[in-house]
């Protein structure tokens, strides 16, 4: 069972998950994403990111800063995050971890999870500390966020 500890205010979490972020891009593992949106496909790929609740967070954060309030699920399935006038990720710089470590083989496949395990810890901690229950599909996590 997780632990549950004092509890974290949604601006930290905001906080912790980007500070997260940015010790991944540190970590000297070979990465080529060349925003070829390919992985943002999910009917194609067959793959969906989970998102703890700290990274819906921000994703919804940085959303809501493109001027948009609600999701709009796409009838070909991609993400509600690639925009569909430009095929761009609407929040590349805020896009979740499972983004940035998983699913693109041109980009070099899935990191090795002994990398980025203790990445993946901070998450969940993250999560715990918000009430969350571990991570979540990306269109559900995100709309719940924008509630
Ligand atoms: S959040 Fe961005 S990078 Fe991640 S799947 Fe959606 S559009 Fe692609």
């Amino acid at each position: 069972m997780r632990r549950r500890t004092a509890g974290m205010s949604p601006d930290e979490a905001r906080e912790a998950v980007r500070d997260v972020y940015k010790e991944l891009a540190g970590r000297p593992i070979q990465r080529d994403c060349r925003l070829r949106t390919e992985c943002c496909h999910f009917k194609l790929t067959g793959k969906v990111p989970h998102l703890t609740r700290g990274e819906a967070l921000v994703a919804a954060h940085a959303f809501r800063a493109t001027g948009r309030k609600t999701l709009t699920a796409r009838p070909d399935g991609a993400c509600p995050l690639l925009d569909a006038a430009t095929s761009r990720c609407l929040i590349y710089d805020s896009r979740p971890f499972g983004c940035r470590t998983h699913f693109c083989a041109a980009a070099g496949g899935p990191y090795s999870r002994r990398d980025v395990v203790d990445l993946i810890r901070k998450l969940e901690e993250i999560d715990s500390q918000l009430g969350g229950d571990g991570a979540r599909m990306l269109p559900a996590a995100v709309a719940d966020a924008l509630r």
